[in-house]
């Protein structure tokens, strides 16, 4: 048997298979471990049970062991808006149930500290966080994302009071969650430029940003402002996205355009970033949202814009590479 045979006899056969490599000169045993889909600390028991069963071993002197988290890196796309109130967490929890329903991996991350509202978006029934150890696990969502929300981490009301650092922590804890084997997370942020946002920009590169806005609010600075944040960040934006656009008839199902169509591909392009979609203002939207059905889930005519935009979404991921 050769050296690296003795060395692989020795690692405890239940971890064996996670084994991707291992090599050994000079007195120094190096593996490669796929630790994809475990938390933090397995990974890390992991870690020192091939410690343990490999160092005593004639002729070892060191080991070394690279945990490989993910086969797959996450990518994470930020979900902004200039201000309050257009739609942005209803947009990011329908996008992440189009996803999911086209075979994509998906995660929220509720960030909007001011009014978190993914847990009754996506997982109202559900039985609330569990935690192990440091990590918190997210919450699968019936409808196919998982969810970490900020509603999880306080009591209701409480967060909007907090500032940078306390902001920043709970930020991380949500980002480093047990995320499975989630590929791409949606990360709803609070509307505007603040604390969280800085964070995240900091600390965690979002492959690209969303930005939603309603037809009346199109022309406003802060929507700018929150285009310029990223863009002086060096996360590209991937897109506008139009909520409550043109008003659709509860009767008819017919679309009328209060506010006019077609100027927010204008404005999109003013702002020179490319133009994602439109979702109408619509009733059964707001109806199914409260109720904890995503439109986007359903087979009806609002479920399509949204499925619309997430193919765009992951067209352009696919894209950026
Ligand atoms: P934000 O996250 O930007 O603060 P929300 O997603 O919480 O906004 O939406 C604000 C309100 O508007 C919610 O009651 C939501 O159900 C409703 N809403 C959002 N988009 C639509 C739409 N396209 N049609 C009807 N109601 C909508």
């Amino acid at each position: 048997m050769t050296m690296i045979d003795n060395l692989k006899m020795a690692i405890p056969a239940q971890i064996r298979p996670r084994l991707r490599s291992a090599e050994f000169s000079d007195g120094r045993a190096t593996f490669i471990v796929d630790v994809a889909g475990l938390d933090r600390p397995e990974a890390e028991q992991i870690q020192r049970e091939i410690e343990a069963a490999t160092a005593p071993l004639d002729g070892v002197n060191e080991v070394r062991v690279a945990l490989m988290a993910d086969r797959v890196a996450r990518k994470i796309i930020a979900v902004g808006s200039g201000k309050g109130g257009v739609g942005k967490s209803t947009l990011t929890a329908n996008l992440a149930v189009a996803l999911s329903r086209a075979g994509h991996k998906v995660g929220v991350v509720d960030a909007d500290i001011y009014g978190p509202s993914q847990v009754t978006l996506l997982d109202p029934q559900g039985q609330g966080l569990e935690a192990r150890g440091n990590t918190i696990v997210s919450a699968q969502s019936p409808h196919g994302p998982r969810v970490v929300s900020m509603a999880h981490m306080v009591e209701a009301g409480k967060a909007i009071a907090w500032r940078g650092p306390m902001v920043g922590r709970a930020l991380t804890q949500m980002m480093e969650a047990d995320w499975a084997d989630t590929e791409l997370l949606l990360v709803d942020l609070p509307p505007g430029t603040g604390d969280v946002q800085l964070t995240m920009l900091q600390k965690f590169r979002p492959a690209g940003a969303v930005i939603v806005s309603t037809p009346q609010d199109l022309a406003l600075i802060d929507v700018r402002r929150a285009i310029d944040l990223f863009r002086q960040a060096k996360v590209p934006v991937a897109g506008l996205v139009e909520n409550m656009a043109g008003y659709a008839c509860p009767h008819c199902g017919e679309i009328s355009d209060p506010f006019g169509s077609g100027g927010a591909e204008a404005a999109a392009g003013e702002l020179g970033v490319p133009f994602l979609g439109r979702i109408p203002l619509a009733m059964d939207i707001r109806a199914a949202s409260d109720g904890g059905r995503p439109p986007a889930s359903g087979e009806d005519e609002n479920a399509a814009p949204f499925a619309a935009i997430a193919g765009k979404l992951a067209a352009w991921l696919d894209a950026e590479g």
